[in-house]
This record gives structure tokens, C-alpha cells and sequence, in this order.
């Protein structure tokens, strides 16, 4: 008896269910994810932590300033984002080749914080879900949408950019329409901030 007791104490919790959240630029997936945290689930940013992998990762910086140059970290070994952004924006190939750089260590980062979780249902947030068929990987995908021009206007409140700035980003993106054939669920955002948190509580407390 007391030995199936020890037994039972032992045994592994069972791995949380990723939930994969995306959406375009200025969707809302950010605004999203900060209410799920609201009602106590965790969040993976990954872009955030990418952002923190390529100054931390000594291996990935001899990588990519291998690939884009010495210039891609300042003086100070930090890393360039402008810099970096500015050689692969028009360059698919060498954008392909530091993503091939970047998303295996923001990966295996990833699978270290699951570990971490108690929490039954985890979430990580990722601009590029389909477009690097992440959602694979996941239970099940959250979609956060909005119109294009919805979408537009706030990332130019948000971040001071001009409309051409912000549409020349929205372009290079997933369809809005593609992704929505593709979600398992979605929030649409065209809305005011209060029925965004609402659709977001019962979306995510209706995931089995
Ligand atoms: P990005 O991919 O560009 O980082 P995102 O998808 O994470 O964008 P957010 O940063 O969450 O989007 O939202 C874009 C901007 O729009 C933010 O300034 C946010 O506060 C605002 N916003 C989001 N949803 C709403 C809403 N329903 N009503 C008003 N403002 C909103």
C-alpha cells in the first residue's frame, strides 16, 4: 500500500496542450494574449524570447554574423535589429537562412518553458503559426483577426508608421482569408476592447 501510494506520487503530471496563437500584424494577438494571462493561463512570446535567444546564445551569434555580417550585433555584442531587418526584408533566401538559425533554439527554449507549466492548457504566441507550419506542433490554433484596415490604423497609432510603411509589412503576410481556413478557433477583432476579452474567455475555456 504504501509503496503504490510512493508510486502514484511520483508519476508525471501530464503535458499541458499547447495552444498555438497567431494573427497578422496588428491583429490583437498581443492584446489577446495578455487577457489569457488575465484568466490564469501562461503565455510563451515567441518573438520575445527570439529577440532574447539571439543576445544570449553565443553559438546562434557566431551563426549570424556568419551569415549577415559582424555588423548584425553593435560594439557592444548587442544584437542590430534594424540592421539585420534591413539586409533580409527584401532577401527571402537570407531571411530563410537566419529563421533556420533562430527558430530551433527559440524551439528548444519552447519545449524547456512546457516543461515548466502545471497549467492544463499552455499557449504560445507566434506571428508565423502557418506560415512555418508550427501549428503542427500544437493542439489546437487560435486565431486572433481583424480587417485590414482596422488592423492598419492601430499598428500606426501603435508604432507611429505611415500607412505605406504598415501595408508594405501586411503584404508580405499570410492572407487573412488563408489563415482563417486554417484556425481551429478564432477571435475576431473588430471590435472594442471589452467584447475582445469576452470572445477570449469563452474561446479558450471551451478548448477540451
Ligand atoms: P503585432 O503583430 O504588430 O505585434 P499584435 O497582433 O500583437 O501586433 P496588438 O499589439 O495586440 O497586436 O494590437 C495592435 C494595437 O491595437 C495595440 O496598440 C493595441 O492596444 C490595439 N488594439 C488591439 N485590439 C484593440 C481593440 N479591440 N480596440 C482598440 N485597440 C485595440
Amino acid at each position: 500500500m504504501e509503496e503504490l501510494h510512493s508510486e502514484a506520487q511520483q508519476a508525471e503530471p501530464p503535458a499541458p496542450k499547447v495552444i498555438g496563437l497567431t494573427g497578422g500584424i496588428g491583429s490583437g494577438k498581443t492584446t489577446v494574449a495578455k487577457f489569457i494571462e488575465e484568466f490564469g493561463f501562461p503565455v510563451y512570446y515567441s518573438d520575445d524570447r527570439a529577440k532574447d535567444i539571439v543576445n544570449d546564445n553565443e553559438e546562434l551569434k557566431i551563426k549570424i554574423k556568419e551569415l549577415l555580417g559582424e555588423e548584425s550585433y553593435d560594439e557592444n555584442g548587442v544584437y542590430d535589429r534594424k540592421f539585420v531587418a534591413g539586409k533580409v526584408f527584401n532577401n527571402k533566401d537570407l531571411l530563410q537562412q537566419l529563421n533556420e538559425i533562430i527558430h530551433p533554439a527559440v524551439r528548444i527554449d519552447f519545449e524547456n518553458w512546457v516543461k515548466q507549466q502545471t497549467k492544463y492548457l499552455v499557449f504560445k504566441e507566434t506571428a508565423l503559426l502557418f506560415e512555418l507550419k508550427l501549428n503542427r506542433q500544437c493542439y489546437k490554433s487560435l486565431l486572433v483577426t481583424a480587417e485590414d484596415n482596422i488592423r492598419t490604423k492601430r499598428v500606426m497609432d501603435r508604432d507611429n508608421k505611415t500607412y505605406r510603411e504598415v501595408e508594405a509589412v501586411m503584404e508580405k503576410q499570410m492572407p487573412e482569408k488563408d489563415k482563417i481556413k486554417m484556425a481551429d478557433c478564432i477571435i475576431y477583432n473588430n471590435t472594442n476592447l471589452e467584447d475582445l476579452k469576452e470572445q477570449t474567455e469563452k474561446v479558450i475555456f471551451a478548448i477540451e
